[in-house]
């Protein structure tokens, strides 16, 4: 057996341009509404919240948009990240499969997320921001927005959903190693987490809650703007810098994926790995199998409804077409921290509704088993998250050992999970649950969808 392969670029390969996949689209993406008068929302309704330069990669579509100096000689600090060919994982699994994964791990925040973070902290800078405000859930984007903001001086305000403030402090010590400010929502500070403490004191708080406060923050205060980590149409655009490696890497060993596997929350490390493979089969090159791992706690690909909904719990965000449970959905408990959130990135659920993309749902006791697997074979510990992506590739592997076939799999590893250790104690300790998703929820939280007029 040969020894596991790195195919790493050297510094100078980071990509200069970043790949908007709105230029290969067959079919263009339903229009963003405004949440009180569904009509189409034009970049003077979004400004209040981001700066000019976002919005305007937010609606662009043009193929190619250029990396600003600043933001490519801080990605130096970790990109280009190294790709691996998974040699002893295929051997354990008797695989004639090939797996390769692109880690993300290696950021300073150790996953994708900082790949957008910097880019959003440039552009606010740029524009005179002083402050940005933003939720996290488990911690890892508030950690990301934290490190961008110190490396650019801007004051950075995180508003963390209440259970992870207060079950998970470490990335909560990271957030203000960093120097930003981190606050448990719903809090006290703005007038929406005031009403949700009205009415339960001990309120756990969800990722729509905290948005609607960091939102909150942002409108009203003319030197303060709102940074969101996925989702939104300009944060999978940089994250394209994981594909466009990867497509050069792939090249260095010789291969093109067959398949590629991603894990999807809001959306956005998925779609940075796939979006320039499936623009490349969309302009005429390979068209590889591209599958979305979700939870199945929250599985908004695999089970909500492709329509118009909020973003936020109090209805100040604009509504998005989307793959949604409803954004009164709240998901049960359950470790995967950054997989929670009721939506999918408008751009995912469009390219589901083409048939560009599949979508698959598995339980966290599987997931948790693969990464254990992945980590006694490849020695990285995976992000929750990720789990659902290594999940995903064995499957692939293994379904290629049944049929004996020797596919090329690419999955994205997208963090690393040395801060998710309490998880892994209690999947070792067998107190991880899989919770059913329920149906009853499911239903009421749909039927509290908006009732949108299609736009023409
Ligand atoms: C935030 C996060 C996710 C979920 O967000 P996406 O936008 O779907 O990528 C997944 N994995 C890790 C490691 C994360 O930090």
């Amino acid at each position: 057996m040969g020894e596991q392969v790195k195919y790493e670029l050297n510094e100078g390969r980071i990509p200069k341009r970043w790949y908007n996949i709105q230029a290969d689209l067959p079919k263009a993406l339903p229009p963003v509404l405004h949440p009180a008068t569904f009509a189409p929302v034009g970049p003077d309704d979004l400004a209040p919240l981001f700066p000019m330069s976002l919005i305007m990669q937010e609606v662009s579509t043009e193929r190619e948009i250029e990396i600003p100096e600043p933001v490519r000689d801080i990605y130096r600090l970790w990109r280009p990240t190294p790709l691996y060919r998974a040699r002893r994982l295929e051997k354990a699994l008797g695989t004639p499969a090939r797996i390769f994964y692109k880690y993300e791990g290696v950021s300073p925040a150790g996953s994708h997320k900082p790949n957008t973070a910097v880019a959003q902290a440039f552009y606010n800078k740029e524009q005179g921001v002083k402050r940005l405000s933003t939720e996290t859930g488990a911690g890892q984007w508030g950690s990301s927005l934290a490190f961008a903001g110190a490396l650019f001086g801007l004051e950075v305000t995180v508003f963390q959903v209440r259970v992870s403030y207060d079950q998970k402090p470490y990335r909560r010590a990271l957030i203000e190693s960093y120097g930003a400010h981190c606050l448990p929502s719903p809090s006290d500070q703005t007038a929406y987490g005031r009403a949700v403490l009205a009415k339960n004191a001990k309120h756990p708080g969800s990722l729509g809650i905290a948005i609607s406060e960091a939102v909150e923050v942002a409108a009203q205060r003319e030197d303060t703007k709102y940074a969101l980590g996925s989702v939104l149409n300009h944060v999978l655009l940089h994250q394209s810098v994981v594909g466009l490696e990867a497509i050069e890497q792939m090249q260095m060993a010789d291969a093109y994926p067959d398949v590629i596997v991603g894990c999807t929350g809001g959306g956005s490390n998925f779609a940075g790995i796939t979006f320039p493979f499936i623009g490349a089969g969309l302009r005429g090159g390979h068209k590889p199998r591209i599958v979305a791992v979700e939870p199945a706690a929250c599985p908004s690909l695999t089970r909500g409804r492709y329509a118009y909904d909020f973003g936020d719990t109090a209805h100040m965000a604009p509504l998005s077409k989307m793959h949604t449970l409803g954004s009164a959905f709240t998901p049960p408990g359950f470790h995967a921290g950054g997989l929670r959130y009721h939506g999918m990135a408008p751009l995912v659920s469009h390219l589901k509704e083409l048939g560009l993309i599949e979508a698959v749902a598995y339980h966290q006791t599987e997931c948790f088993a693969a990464g254990v697997q992945f980590a006694r074979n490849e020695g990285i510990l995976p992000a929750p998250e990720a789990n659902h992506a290594v999940k995903g590739a064995i499957e692939e592997a293994l379904r290629c050992k049944r049929e004996g076939r020797a596919d090329t799999i690419l999955f994205n590893l997208c963090g690393h999970g040395h801060f998710d250790m309490q998880a892994y104690i209690d999947y070792s300790a067998g107190k991880l649950v899989d919770q059913p998703y329920d149906e009853q929820e499911l239903a009421m939280a749909l039927a509290g969808l908006p009732s949108v007029p299609e736009p023409a």
